[in-house]
């Protein structure tokens, strides 16, 4: 097969193969790392439609990760695809009212994190050992609260790596917390930081950027990377799952032959949507991209008006892995507007980290026509989860709430008519309160794992295993520093001195 190569949306250095890029994670100048093209999708949508969700993650890899050998990305996806998912659909569809939920929740930590990071460890010691690294690997991450755990849960005593998890120790949610610093492995770090999730975010990216650390790091055996969805080895393992979806709704009956599904993905850091952008260039029938935020409504002003800005009041909501003004990888989306052209993207990045602004000429904006950008605040979150529970008897956790509410609003708003899927991203036994305190509100006074119960009750499904786990596990991480601190804490944790 022909070599797919990566290049930074930043345009300095080499190509590198796919290996390369997941093992590197950020680019050296700061870039993300992009497929010189998209691939169109060899095998039909028919053929799609009898395949298990390990067959179809094949099908999308093979052709992303063309350095990696057929046994290699198998060896991965079988290690990530198993019995750690409570089904073996791994992510199945439910219909409610006339939306199509895609559940990708069944995994170990029981949010959308873990399609990707449960093979993300994988494909990073096949890339390590083909790549010749022999050097420990140590995974740098900045959470909003699921990421973390769907880390930790994927690298816990994976050999050759550590792994460090900075969370804002205000803004996630108890149990995401709880999941987090009960973690265990020899090889893990979690450390919580006295600021919000862009804090977070910022720290780590300047701990990649800092060439005397790289070098001292080096020195003592270590060298960094990401398991953020800046990591191209992130992006691509979420494809499948639009491939997935579409192919079964196909099958289903659902849909007629090349019929468009319209997609509404709650959005954070804009790595699921961009994965279903990805979809739609590979071949599969989508129509519109609706990105459905939460208060933090950076995205919904950006597509409505083509400014980009991130000066603004950060508010923490119901929805935490959507609390996130600087959106990481719509710089791939920039990259791809921009025509490719790497200093023109660079300029807009570097526009951005100065002022916080920057503004798409038309005719770039044209070219955004694929997506729709919504929004919904805190009334409109909850009213999602009651109304949808009252006419459906299905509940959302807040953050698919959030999508819920959009995706129906973007229906009234256009009188777009196409069968639509709603990305279901967390289990709602994650946000125990926030749901039933919308269904009902005097379940909020009582403590969040009786919460578990209560929610267990009403929904008739059993508490899952990610759940159970925490309620008596002893909690094994209690750092908590300033967002100055975060190298220092690195180092520590590496054992590699600090000059003061
Ligand atoms: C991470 C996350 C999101 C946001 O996804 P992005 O890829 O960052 O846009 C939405 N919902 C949940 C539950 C998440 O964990």
């Amino acid at each position: 097969m022909e070599q797919l190569f990566y290049r930074s949306t930043r345009g300095a250095g080499e190509p590198v193969t796919a290996s390369q890029a997941i093992l590197q994670g950020l680019a050296r100048d700061g870039g993300l790392y992009v497929p010189e093209r998209i691939p169109r999708l060899e095998n039909t949508l028919e053929e799609l439609a009898e395949m298990s969700y390990p067959e179809t993650a094949y099908a999308v890899m093979k052709q992303f990760f063309t350095d990696f050998t057929e046994e290699e990305l198998k060896g991965c996806i079988a290690k990530a695809y198993d019995s750690k998912f409570d089904t073996p659909e791994i992510a199945p569809l439910r219909k409610a009212e006339d939306l199509f939920y895609l559940e990708l929740f069944h995994g170990a930590t029981i949010a959308f994190k873990d399609m990707a990071l449960s093979i993300l460890p994988h494909l990073m010691t096949v890339s390590a050992r083909k790549n010749g690294v022999k050097n420990e690997i140590v995974i740098l991450t900045a959470t909003s609260g699921d990421t973390g755990k769907a880390a930790l849960a994927g690298f816990a005593d994976v050999e050759g790596t550590r792994i460090v998890v900075f969370y804002p120790k205000d803004g996630v949610s108890l149990i995401q917390e709880k999941q987090m610093v009960t973690q265990k492995g020899a090889n893990t770090l979690v450390v919580g930081i006295r600021g919000n999730f862009d804090d977070a975010q910022s720290g780590v990216k300047a701990m990649f950027g800092d060439r005397a650390l790289e070098q001292k790091l080096q020195a003592a055996g270590f060298q960094f990377s990401s398991a953020n969805s800046i990591n191209i080895g992130r992006l691509v393992p979420q494809v499948a799952y639009y491939v997935y979806a579409y192919a079964k709704l196909r099958k289903q009956g659902e849909l007629g032959p090349g019929e468009t599904l319209n997609v509404t993905v709650p959005t954070g850091n804009f790595g699921n949507i961009l994965a279903a952008y990805y979809a739609k260039a590979m071949g599969v029938p989508l129509g519109k991209l609706v990105c459905a935020s939460n208060e933090n409504k950076v995205l919904f002003d950006f597509f409505r008006t083509g400014t980009y800005d991130r000066n603004r009041e950060f508010i923490l909501t119901s929805s935490p892995s959507m609390d996130i003004l600087v959106s990481s990888n719509l710089e791939r989306l920039i990259y791809q507007v921009a025509g490719q052209d790497p200093q023109r993207n660079a300029a807009f990045m570097e526009q951005l980290n100065r002022t916080g602004v920057y503004t798409l000429p038309e005719e770039m904006r044209g070219r955004l026509q694929d997506f729709y950008g919504g929004y919904t605040d805190e009334a409109g979150t909850a009213e999602a989860i009651r109304q949808v529970y009252q006419a459906a008897g299905y509940i959302l956790d807040p953050h698919t709430a959030v999508a819920a509410h959009v995706a129906k609003a973007y229906r009234q708003e256009t009188g777009d008519t196409a069968k639509m899927l709603v990305v279901s991203t967390a289990s709602p036994y994650k946000f125990t309160r926030s749901v039933l305190s919308a269904i009902q509100p005097e379940y909020g006074r009582q403590e969040d794992f009786a919460l578990a119960d209560a929610l267990s009750q009403l929904s008739g499904i059993p508490i899952p295993r990610a759940i159970e786990d925490i309620r008596s596990a002893p909690v094994l991480h209690r750092t908590v520093c300033e967002k100055e601190e975060m190298p220092k804490v690195v180092k520590g944790f590496l054992g590699v001195k600090s000059e003061s």
